[in-house]
């Protein structure tokens, strides 16, 4: 390589910035709060924080938009480093936009107003089409003119993501962004953000207990349990070897089963089996008589008692109940999730 071309590399290539949480513990009061939290986010990608209520999530988010100072750590995007009030006279920096639980909004103005609060008046084509843009993004065309105290709440979230997203942002932070919103229009509005998000490359934090906020569109979550992380990775990771029961719970219902009552193996310890990963069989070890049949629309799950406590799994059809059935866990299942 000519040496020119060299140095045209190394110095005219831009890093893309990445979010960077070293270390960070956080007490509003005496009792800790969040306590050694680490991870990074790329540039574009989306991190889903999951936790019970009360494990964190908010006040994570509100750590990352400089809201309070922190005990221990420090929060980088690329060089820049996020300091609370103690070193910065204004909450937020400007490349970042979050949407609370609780989200602000002018009541008294429409919708398009409130979407175009922080757009300059100095383009106003361009403000315009902005806000048309972001309207269809969260499917509020019809309510353009209305003015925002005439919304429901699932309409005034929309809202609020719409102004959050009319900046364009580099890092969105969303508190529990779909909560409000029915489930007609929650699937589609879902899609047309993290669409809007990755066209964008905008790095979104989203705090969530709803898994289908997570599993196709969040590249990695972090799972917190009072305050401290419990796992970390990708969904497919978590999903497919879930290490605690309350990393399972987020995805679906599950079963644990002791290795001993599944396998030849001289071993402890429990193996998680989501309902759909057992199959009914003429014969095999592990039988059960059906307690109940619960609908599910494509399926039915079925309870059966075995060993003294329920197990679960679906089926094609309704089974009566009292009928003893034999059922055997899909054996890759087994081999993967074995620990
Ligand atoms: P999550 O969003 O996961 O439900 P939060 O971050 O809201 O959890 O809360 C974590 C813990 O911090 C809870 O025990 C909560 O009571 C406490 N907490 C939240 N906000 C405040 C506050 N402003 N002052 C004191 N404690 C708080
Ligand atoms: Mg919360």
């Amino acid at each position: 390589m000519h040496y020119k071309q060299f140095f045209y590399l190394t110095f005219t290539f831009q890093i893309d910035p990445m979010l960077q949480v070293k270390n960070i513990s956080f007490s509003y009061h005496q009792d800790p709060v969040l306590q050694q939290i680490n991870f990074t986010v790329e540039k574009g990608g989306t991190l889903a924080i999951v936790g019970e209520s009360g494990s964190g999530k908010s006040t994570l988010l509100k750590l990352l938009y400089g809201e309070f100072d922190l005990n221990k750590g420090q929060i980088f995007w690329g060089e820049d480093e996020i300091l609370g009030p103690k070193f910065n006279l204004i909450t937020g920096p400007e490349y970042m936009k979050y949407v609370a639980q609780e989200f602000d909004l002018m009541p008294f103005t429409s919708v398009s107003q409130n979407i175009g609060e922080y757009l300059s008046n100095f383009y106003l084509k361009k403000k315009k089409e902005r806000i048309e843009e972001l309207i269809e993004v969260v499917e509020l065309t019809p309510f353009a003119k209305t003015k925002v105290k005439y919304l429901s709440g699932g309409q005034k979230q929309r809202v609020a993501l719409a102004r959050a997203l009319a900046k364009e942002p580099e890092i969105l932070l969303l508190d529990e962004p779909f909560s409000h919103i029915d489930n007609l229009k929650r699937q589609s509005l879902r899609r047309n953000i993290f669409k809007h998000l990755k066209e964008q490359n905008i790095t979104c934090i989203v705090a969530t207990h709803d898994k289908d906020d997570i599993v196709s569109f969040a590249d990695q979550m972090l799972v917190l349990n009072e305050g401290e992380t419990l796992a970390y990775g990708t969904p497919k990771e978590l999903y497919n070897k879930p290490k605690y029961s309350l990393v399972a719970s987020f995805f679906d219902e599950f079963n644990e089963f002791k290795i001993s009552e599944v396998s030849d193996i001289n071993k402890f310890g429990i193996v998680m089996v989501y309902p759909h990963e057992i199959k009914l069989v003429n014969n095999s070890n592990l039988s059960g008589v059906v307690k109940k049949s619960y609908f599910r629309g494509n399926c039915y799950l079925v309870e059966v008692t075995f060993n003294e406590r329920s197990v679960f799994f679906n089926h094609s059809s309704e089974i009566a109940i009292g009928k003893k059935i034999h059922f055997e866990i899909i054996e890759s299942v087994l081999k993967t999730r074995m620990p």
